[in-house]
């Protein structure tokens, strides 16, 4: 079975909001930094695009 691991690295992130707009069943902004509602899921959607648009490259997604 496949797993997608979603990672924020926080130093990097700048709060922009755009994954939270992009893909807010996956991201969500909280003290100006981005989370991850949850960190391994068996499918990915919209959490790929919510990566490319970040601007400092704060998201990874890792597939086993
Ligand atoms: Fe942070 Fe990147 Fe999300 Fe913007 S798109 S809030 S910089 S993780």
């Amino acid at each position: 079975m496949k797993v997608y691991k979603i990672k924020i690295d926080k130093k990097k992130c700048i709060g922009c909001g755009s994954c939270e707009s992009i893909c807010p069943e996956s991201f969500f902004l909280e003290k100006g930094k981005a989370n991850v509602k949850k960190e391994k899921k068996e499918k990915i959607t919209c959490e790929e695009e919510a990566k490319n648009s970040c601007p400092t490259g704060a998201i990874s997604i890792e597939s086993n």
